[in-house]
Order: C-alpha cells, then structure tokens, then sequence
C-alpha cells in the first residue's frame, strides 16, 4: 500500500513519486483551496500539500500518492527530519475516519493518565510512546542475543502453577474441573527453573512474565517481565559475570556507550555509607559515622548507640522553611528528630551548639570534613534507623533527575540470610527459602545467631533502583529443609508446599544458582522514564485496574456457579 515511510523521506528523494500511509497530526489552511496536512506513521511526520476542497479532519487515516519536492527556502523547518521537503499529492485517499482524538498527541502536553490508559490505542501514537516501545523491543533482543551468546537455552514455564514464594500475595485462578481448588500465577519461575537444574538443562533464561499482588508504585505493576536465569556449576562469581554482561550489552545498544564492568558493594557497606541496600551512586552526601565522636556527650539527644550525619555542601543557605520541612519528614520517617547545623567560620550555628562541648564542635568537623557555608544533619537513635532515616534524607536532598548523572550500576552482595522476625517470632528470608548461607557464616547458623548470617545473596541496582536479586541456592535436602524448619516451615508443610522440589533434590541436584532482574524498569531506566507504566504497553493504572478493557469486572452467576465460587454479599 506505500512506498516509503512518512519520515524516511529526504532531499535526496526530491522528484520521486511516493505513496505514503499515515494519520493526519495537523492539517492548517493555506489561502482559499490548498491545505498543509502533517502525516503521521511510526517513523515520523511530513508535510503534505493538498487541494484544501477535502475533508481531512485530525487523525484521518489517509493514503496519499504525490511527488516529493524541496520547500521554498523560508519554509524549512530545521526541528523535523523531513524538513526540507514536503509531498505535493495527487491523490488523496481517506482510508478511515476519525473522530477528533480525546487528547492532543502531541508530547508537550501532560495528559490525564486514566484518560491516557483508556485510549491507550490514541496514546500509542505519541512518539515518546513510539520511542519506548522500540527501546523495549531493542532491549529484549539484546538480553536475549547475550544470553544465547552464554550458552543459555530459553525455556517457558507454565502460568497455572502451585504458590511460588517470593514473599507477595499470589494471584489465584479458580479449577472448574476441581472446585474449591486454586491454581497461583507464578510470582516467579522459581521452583521451575532449579527443576530445570536437576533436569539437565545447565543454563536456562527466560524473559518471564511474572504476578504479585502487592500495591503498585511508579515502579511496580501487578504483572511485570523479568530476565530470569539460572545456571549449574557455578558459582556466585560466575552469575555476576553472566548478568553484567547482559545488562551492559542492552545498555550499549541503547545508549551507545561501553562500560566493562560493574562494580561492587557490600550490603553492610550500602547500609553504612548510603543508609539503603539499593544506593543511588549517582551522588555524594555519604552517611559518615559520629557515634564515637559523641560517645560521652551530656547532650541527651546524643546518648544513643549510633550518631551518623551527611554534609551538603554550600548547603547552608538551605532554608528555615525548607529545613523545618525536611525534620518533618524525617519524623514520618520514625526519626526523634533532624539536627541541623550551618557551617560557619568560627562557629557552629544550630539551635543545638550550645549544648556540645568545643572538642565535640571541632571533631565533628573535622570528621564531617566540614567546610565554611556547608550543612550539617544529624541523626542519634538505633543504627537501623540512622541509617534508614538518613538515607532516605540523602534521596530528598540529592538525588538528581532520572534522565541526568548516567547509569550507575552497582551489585550489592554478602545480604543477610534473615531480615527481622514474623509475628511467630520467626525469622524471615531476606531473599527467598531456597537461599545458600554464606560458608563462613555456616557456624553462626548452628549456633543460633541468626540475624548474623549472611548469604549467597546478590542485587543489582541502577541509579537507586533495585533491578533485581539472586542467589547461590541450596542444593542439598537436609540444608534445605534445616533452612525451612529456622523459618517456622514444618516438615509436613515444607512438604505439601515444595514437597516436589525436595523429592527433586533426591534424585542427583547440581550445585546451581541464578538471578532475575525486571525489564520494565531497565527498559525505563535505559528510556530515561520515572515510571515503568511509560514503557508498559498496556499498563494498570496505580490503584490496579485497566481502564481500557475495564479489568478487573465482576463475572456472572453462571459462571461462578461453574466455578463453585459465590461472592460475599458485603462485597458485591
Ligand atoms: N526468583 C527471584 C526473584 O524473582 C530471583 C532469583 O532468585 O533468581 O526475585
């Protein structure tokens, strides 16, 4: 039906006869009989000169035969490819009608998002949204080429499945064949892809689509894709190499610049200097620790077993309000409260100076590196807390626009095995049950110092964001099943639940280990977007629902008697 693409055409082109399809984008009268018509396709806009006598309203889908010729010279239009040219039709045909779109598509105006998602077919149009569906699909092919270059085999796994425990709500899908019986969406592959390990498949990859029901932000949706991977005969070592060298390849082909490599951090580490276990390291303003500078302060609000603090930098003209402000957050936070102090020549000026000694005043300085204009915050409570706090406080303050500071990867490895205790008193994974214990720390298990343990845990972060986790994984049965009897899992219930995966294990497991990371938040990352949503092609809006095929919708009678369901009267 065409011969060329609207935005393809070029000087070099001037004198040919094109057939062109597209949308009309803008059409604007010239005198009494002619027309500019804008023609939209996928690769971009060119201008179309027509007998104005035609009806071609906004969004018409046209064909158009004409002859491509140079502008005059005033009119070129230097913000366009096609600028130089413009297609002086013959013949006009209207392939479709519109009505006018629901909103204007062009990228300058900030359009309501429910109205955006319900005619996500107008919104697609856009060319942001053109662009970030092209980054998605340039992303996808070259984790996929990287992984196919490392020896992994692509392997599907089933969406009707039994509960796998990433630590989210699952959703479930009634039998018809067996009611009352419920089959979960996968949060994740998993169980399937260590199966696949004791299956002989060595190195499996699959960009999965993956089902949590947990409250959706700017980066989280119900249903998300990951990169999930997982490989025997190998080591920690060896899934770093394999991960990094995907992401980094994808990163390239998008931005164009090579990095060879990613590098490291401790969880310890991330928490001590970032206060998070996902540091964005785009910044500075690093938590630096004053505990000991304040060990035997008479100042109250000091008397805690740690005190950290972060200096910005010619910070000090930060304003009263802006500072009363961010004290106010911090408590939201589950701070005491934010001590401030302005940096000057001779002196300290915060409300709490006076209350600190003059060695305390100059060894804050100095191991703030403090300089004349800057500011100081402190935090004294619980080190979890000083560092939770803080860090969050270095985010506020620092951290700079999705689109500026590069991309800096970094993993963060050596997690705990456990974080915290449940409301059974049992310790929770940090990462999931099927997670190796670190070697050296195998004592510490047996001796009962659980919160100490660390594990064969890694993340990998991007800007601040978590991209994703993996971990060497237990291999053996009795370590397995040690692990779920710390967690509170029983033996009966361990083997109701994973009973097949410990079956598994008898028969001959290969030492493995994996990772999975989200593709939709690289693919922001990489597209420059704050939300996943923008790189979604058809995404759920914040409170969970479709507004485009208006998901989720009650089902009939019929259809639930079928199913042995009734919904409770309070809920329908
Ligand atoms: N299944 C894990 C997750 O989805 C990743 C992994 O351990 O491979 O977070």
């Amino acid at each position: 039906m065409r011969t060329d693409r609207c935005g393809d055409l070029r000087l070099t082109d001037q004198g040919r006869t094109v057939t062109l399809c597209g949308w009309v984008s803008r059409r604007r009268e010239h005198g009494e009989h002619l027309a500019f018509v804008d023609l939209r396709d996928r690769s971009g806009i060119v201008q179309v000169v027509v007998d104005g006598a035609q009806d071609l309203r906004a969004e018409y889908v046209l064909q158009i035969k004409g002859e491509v010729r140079q502008r005059p010279n005033e009119t070129t239009n230097e913000s366009l490819a096609t600028g130089e040219i413009e297609i002086e039709a013959k013949e006009v045909i209207v392939l479709s009608e519109a009505e006018p779109p629901p909103f204007p598509l062009d990228d300058r105006t900030e359009i309501d998002e429910v109205l955006r998602l319900r005619h996500r077919y107008v919104d697609l149009r856009r060319d942001r949204m053109q662009r970030n569906l092209a980054t998605r699909a340039k992303v996808n092919s070259a984790i996929r080429s990287a992984m196919e270059e490392q020896g992994f085999t692509e392997i599907e796994t089933p969406m009707l499945i039994a509960s796998t425990p990433e630590g989210a709500r699952d959703f479930v899908v009634p039998s018809r064949k067996e009611p009352g019986s419920f089959y979960a969406l996968p949060q994740s592959p998993q169980i399937f892809k260590q199966l696949c390990m004791v299956g002989g498949v060595d190195r499996y990859y699959q960009i999965a689509r993956c089902l949590r029901d947990e409250d959706l932000r700017a980066d989280r949706q119900f249903e998300f894709m990951q990169l999930d991977a997982e490989a025997s005969f190998v080591t920690q070592e060896d899934v770093l190499k394999f991960i990094s060298y995907a992401v980094l390849s994808a990163a390239e082909k998008i931005t164009g610049e090579q990095q060879s490599e990613i590098p490291r951090m401790s969880w310890l580490e991330a928490q001590e200097r970032f206060g998070s276990d996902k540091p964005d390291t785009r910044f500075g303003l690093e938590l630096e620790e004053l505990t000991d500078v304040f060990s035997s302060t008479e100042f109250r609000a000091f008397q805690a077993s740690c005190i950290k603090g972060i200096r910005v930098p010619n910070g000090s003209d930060i304003s009263r309000n802006r500072l009363d402000d961010l004290t106010e957050k911090c408590k939201q936070w589950g701070a005491q409260g934010l001590v401030w102090m302005r940096v000057e020549k001779e002196e300290l000026n915060s409300p709490v100076s006076k209350f600190l000694t003059e060695e305390e005043q100059t060894s804050l300085r100095e191991v703030m590196k403090a300089e004349e204009g800057d500011l100081l915050f402190l935090v004294a409570d619980e080190r979890h807390l000083v560092r939770h706090i803080l860090g969050l406080l270095r985010l506020e303050i620092g951290r700079p626009p999705v689109t500026e500071g590069g991309l800096n990867f970094l993993w963060v490895v050596d997690f705990p095995l456990f974080e915290g205790v449940d409301e059974s008193g049992n310790p929770q994974p940090a990462h999931h049950p099927f997670t190796m214990p670190h070697e050296e720390d195998l004592e510490l298990l047996e001796a009962g110092k659980l919160l100490e343990v660390r594990s064969q845990a890694y993340d990998l972060v991007l800007n601040g964001w978590e991209l994703g986790s993996g971990s060497v994984r237990i291999h053996k049965k009795e370590i397995q099943q040690k692990i779920f009897g710390l967690l509170g899992i029983e033996a009966e219930e361990a083997q109701e639940k994973f009973g097949f995966l410990l079956d598994a294990f008898k028969y001959g497991a290969p030492p493995h280990a994996g990772f999975a990371f989200g593709m939709d938040r690289l693919t922001a990352l990489l597209a420059g977007e704050e939300n996943i949503r923008e790189v979604i092609a058809y995404p759920k809006t914040q409170s969970g629902a479709d507004p485009l095929t208006s998901a989720p919708n009650p089902i009939d009678d019929k259809h639930l008697t079928e199913l042995g369901l009734r919904v409770l009267p309070s809920q329908q």
